[in-house]
């Protein structure tokens, strides 16, 4: 493993919210098997999380480590246990909350100069870091834990703005030089594309730091998507390393467990359930760490879900939400529904489930991570774009490595997504699991999943590029010690 005085040492700063922790985790552990010192960012909230994350990895020598930084909650009004976006519960919440994060810099600047890492890698979220890391002479590299699809596509929508050359919000346009005829709607975009607003400037400064920076991580496989990875490297000029899918770093079943937060159902009797279950013959439904559906589209769900005939984990991440009596669920729901649904309300572990072999398809709300970790188990999915860039990651599944369907949602609408009604997800849930061209999709996952297994193994494609990168931060180190 090296003595500690040779090893290279990288930060590792994600954004607080599970989408961002629990890959940069991820990251940080892969480093340290790969002989780097790795030292997490956190805050007090996250904390316990992160040292659970990498205890094992810790106890086995690999040199990995938690350090905190306390985000100023209180100065800009917000509650104490809100030190996490997935506890950012209301849209007046946010604003204060970004404050608090922003105001990070002097503590994070004050890490550097204590700790002396050799190389920073930040969340998107953290542009600002560029700026401090360049004080220190040391390398910034970005993670915005997306697919290179989508962030080349988002790139090529912002340079030639063909949304702003169709006639309505609901008319495609194909996105301009970029490969494979992919078509979009204005209404799929991004609000803050759309019409400039607040997020906009922030976005912009982003986009800026992204050029003055190192370079890009990427956590998707090369394989997986040639003709976007060359496309974002050669063509948009960003120099980018894939080093993924990140969450196959998680071999055993403890690993996998313990992704994020503590579940909500012991993995045991998960996964017993689960083992009782044909191959195949199982619909898992989970909209990540963020979404916030109302009552009436979980109501929705529900019936679907029943009236499609098939056997399915379900996660409700606020069950509570509305009148807090889980008004959403039909009357004698889950007495019928017995033997046939789980329902898991909060936490699911879900990388188990996605692996477990009776998982034979995942609705999912298009989330990077979610989608690289179905590809992984070589899991069919049905594609239910709320947020974010989820639009763009929709149509990789669709319509490039046609290993989906989608479920029809036509606008972007922020956290609580466009409303999908029972029978959608009633037709699109049975379309997935039964039938040909089920079938044909879930051959074609499968193969993804072997090649994404194989782009991590020694001589990989993922494998060859994190030691080609961390070898080119070496000489950077190296060369940056002559100078002084
Ligand atoms: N996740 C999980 N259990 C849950 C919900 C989410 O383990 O009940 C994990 C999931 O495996 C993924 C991450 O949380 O690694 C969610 O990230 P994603 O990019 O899919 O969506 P986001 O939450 O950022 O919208």
């Amino acid at each position: 493993m090296g003595s500690e005085r040779h090893q290279l040492h990288i930060f590792f700063f994600p954004f607080m919210a599970p989408g961002h922790t629990i890959p940069m985790i991820d990251l940080a552990k892969l480093f340290a098997t790969r002989g780097c010192k790795s030292t997490l960012i956190t805050t007090p909230h996250d904390e316990p999380t992160f040292l659970k994350s990498i205890a094992k990895t810790k106890d086995s020598g690999f040199n990995i480590n938690a350090v905190t930084m306390t985000l100023p909650l209180k100065e800009v009004g917000l509650p104490e246990d809100s030190g996490n976006l997935s506890k950012i519960t209301t849209m007046e919440m946010h604003k204060p909350f970004m404050r608090a994060v922003r105001m990070l810099d002097r503590q994070f600047e004050l890490l550097i100069e204590k700790l002396a890492p050799d190389c920073l890698i930040s969340d998107f979220f953290f542009p600002w870091t560029t700026e401090i890391a360049a004080k220190f002479g040391i390398p910034r590299l970005l993670f915005h834990g997306t697919s290179a699809f989508s962030m080349a596509g988002i790139d090529c929508v912002r340079l030639y703005e063909p949304h702003k050359k169709v006639s309505c919000d609901s008319e495609p346009f194909v996105i301009p030089n970029f490969p494979g005829e992919i078509t979009l709607t204005r209404m799929q975009l991004q609000d803050f594309v759309r019409e400039e607003n607040e997020f906009t400037k922030f976005y912009n400064e982003v986009k800026e730091s992204e050029k003055r920076s190192y370079g890009v991580i990427m956590n998707s496989f090369y394989e997986l998507e040639p003709a976007y990875a060359d496309h974002y490297r050669t063509f948009l000029g960003r120099p980018s390393w894939f080093i993924g899918p990140l969450s196959l770093c998680n071999k055993e079943t403890e690993d996998k467990a313990h992704r994020g937060d503590q579940a909500s159902i012991d993995q045991h009797e998960c996964l017993k359930w689960l083992d009782s279950k044909q191959p195949n013959s199982v619909i898992y439904i989970c909209f990540g760490s963020m979404t916030n559906f109302n009552a009436a589209q979980l109501h929705e769900v529900a019936v679907g879900l029943e009236a499609s005939g098939q056997q399915f984990i379900w996660v409700v991440k606020d069950p509570n939400v509305g009148e807090g009596k889980e008004e959403w669920l039909p009357d004698g729901y889950e007495s019928r529904i017995r033997n046939k649904g789980l329902i898991i309300r909060g936490w699911a572990p879900q990388v188990l489930i996605l692996d477990h072999e009776a998982t034979g398809g995942f609705v999912t709300h298009c989330g990077w991570n979610s989608i690289l970790e179905a590809v992984t188990a070589g899991v069919p999915m049905v594609m239910w774009p709320v947020t974010a860039e989820q639009f763009y990651n929709e149509k990789l599944v669709t319509q490039v490595l046609k290993i989906g369907i989608d479920i029809g949602v036509k606008r972007w609408v922020a956290s609580f997504g466009d409303t999908v009604k029972s029978k959608k997800v009633e037709e699109a849930v049975k379309r997935i699991l039964v039938g040909e061209e089920a079938e044909e999709m879930r051959r074609r996952a499968r193969a993804l999943a072997e090649m994404a297994r194989g782009a991590v193994e020694e001589g990989g494609s993922s494998w060859s590029d994190l030691g080609a990168l961390i070898q080119e931060l070496k000489s950077h180190r190296l060369a940056h010690t002559e100078k002084i």
